[in-house]
């Protein structure tokens, strides 16, 4: 090695020491050989103290067979190796000190691991690179949470905390779809608060609004996890029962007509009783499409009404 191969050396090492990424130089049997300022900063231990130590006994948390494969495949092949932080958050473990980005307890790490040729065209040395990414994975994290709200929210009905009537409906279509496909059952149940007018008109908006609450945590309370229900208008709501026929759903309805009649609203010190009208319908009768499985469950519906409320009836029965 020539003056000018030296002073090109101290140049590249000035280098590495500045930048804000790990180098770690290790030899083949896997001994930090030198590592760089970034390295010093994170691990707290100088390039003096780690030359020399195994990487496994500096860093055990990283797994000694996953690596030594890495290290294997980069001097067999000749090329690099990458790992990614989506897939393997970090490689050693250090603490993230970035203010910003404060809530995250550990450095979210990119690395590469190269192989080193030497003058002599032999392989004695590997090199790690690590990168910080963190500000990067709580980004797209944060992203992801948000975009996942966002989702929630435009699924959902914001007074009651049930289905919106959108997504509800999809729902429908897509098991109508699968009913079409593979023939499999649905039922409907549909319901109306009876004389709702008269509890707005005589306890006011707002305890009409506890009303309709109320009758969605009854429903939610009601169902299990594979049905759904939504708030399909003001005061009537839509209960969907995937694989389950009209006679199971009728249970159901007997149950929530049960339970709301039997329920007690406070509002403002005063007590507001209410009942509903059910209708209930199924897919073993032909149906044309999804709409026509909401018609026939509507129908049933105003049948009850008409039949002087606080009732259910199934269509076709
Ligand atoms: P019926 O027994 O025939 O169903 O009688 P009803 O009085 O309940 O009649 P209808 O279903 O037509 O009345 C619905 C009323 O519900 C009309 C509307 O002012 C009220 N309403 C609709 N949405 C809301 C809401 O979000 N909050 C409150 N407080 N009232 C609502
Ligand atoms: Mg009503
Ligand atoms: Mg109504």
């Amino acid at each position: 090695m020539d003056e000018s191969d030296l002073n090109e050396l101290h140049r590249l090492l000035a280098i590495l020491q500045g930048i804000d990424v790990g180098v770690v130089m290790l030899d083949l049997d896997l001994r930090v050989k030198a590592w760089n300022s970034f390295m010093e900063n994170h691990s707290g231990r100088s390039a003096a103290q780690a030359s020399g130590q195994s990487f496994f006994e500096l860093f055990p948390e990283v797994p000694q067979l996953w690596f030594r494969r890495k290290v294997e495949s980069v001097l067999t092949l000749g090329t690099p190796a990458f790992t990614v932080w989506e897939q393997r958050p970090y490689v050693v473990r250090f603490k993230n000190y970035q203010p910003i980005l404060g809530q995250e307890p550990l450095m979210f790490q990119n690395t590469t691991l190269m192989p080193v040729v030497s003058i002599n065209s032999e392989t004695q040395h590997v090199c790690l690179i690590i990168y910080d990414v963190t500000s990067v994975a709580v980004n797209r994290r944060q992203l992801l949470e948000a975009n996942a709200q966002l989702e929630q929210l435009s699924r959902t009905d914001r007074l009651t905390g049930l289905s919106n009537r959108g997504h509800w409906e999809e729902e429908l279509k897509r098991q109508y779809a699968r009913h079409r496909r593979y023939g499999s059952m649905a039922s409907l149940i549909m319901f109306d608060i009876d004389h709702f007018k008269r509890i707005n008109d005589t306890y006011g908006h707002q305890a009409g609004d506890r009303v309709i609450q109320t009758l969605a945590r009854i429903t939610a309370d009601s169902i299990r996890d594979a049905d759904l229900a939504g708030r399909y208008g003001g005061e009537e709501f839509a209960v969907l029962l995937p694989d389950v026929s009209a006679p199971g759903a009728r249970l159901l309805a007997e149950r929530l007509r049960k339970t709301a009649e039997a329920t007690e609203v406070m509002h403002e010190g005063q007590s507001i009783r209410f009942t509903i009208s059910i209708g209930v319908a199924d897919l073993s009768e032909p149906c044309a499409s999804h709409e026509h499985l909401i018609q026939r469950a509507d129908h049933a519906l105003y049948a009850s009404k008409h039949a002087g409320r606080n009732r259910i009836t199934v269509h076709g029965c």
